[in-house]
């Protein structure tokens, strides 16, 4: 069962942080450099941060998604490097080009361990009243 993580903490989708964020520091987002994911705060650099994202983004928003709802929130420069990341990720897909669906199954992820999950986490831990312990 999905648990709308959203709704919970009464957020938009739009007050959502966007990008890759650095697991050291928290900063986001990281900067696509060769292949890699790299912060410029701390200088951590990451193989698989999208992996991270994408799965906030599953837990957030919703378990499909398209190229272009990765792009925009990974911030990606490009469809070709979200269709890259997509494709390496090993996620189902039905459909063809744009109309291209993936699904990342969070069936996985047990529900309780949602303050795993970056993006929400790091939100909630800017808003005045909430903190991670
Ligand atoms: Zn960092």
């Amino acid at each position: 069962m999905k648990m709308n993580v959203l709704d919970k903490f009464n957020l938009t989708y739009d007050e959502l942080i966007k990008g890759v964020l650095c697991k050291k520091c928290s900063y986001t987002p990281m900067i696509r450099l060769r292949g890699k994911w790299k912060c410029n705060v701390c200088g951590t650099i990451s193989i698989d941060g999208h992996l991270s994202a994408m799965r906030d983004y599953a837990l957030l928003v919703n378990e499909v998604f398209t190229n272009q709802l990765i792009k925009n929130f990974l911030l990606l420069p490009s469809s070709s490097i979200a269709k890259y990341l997509l494709t390496s990720a090993n996620l189902t897909s039905t459909g063809m080009k744009k109309q291209r669906k993936y699904r990342l199954d969070l069936s996985s992820f047990h529900p309780e361990c949602w303050l795993d999950f970056f993006h929400i986490g790091i939100f909630i831990s800017r808003k005045p009243g909430y903190g991670l312990q």
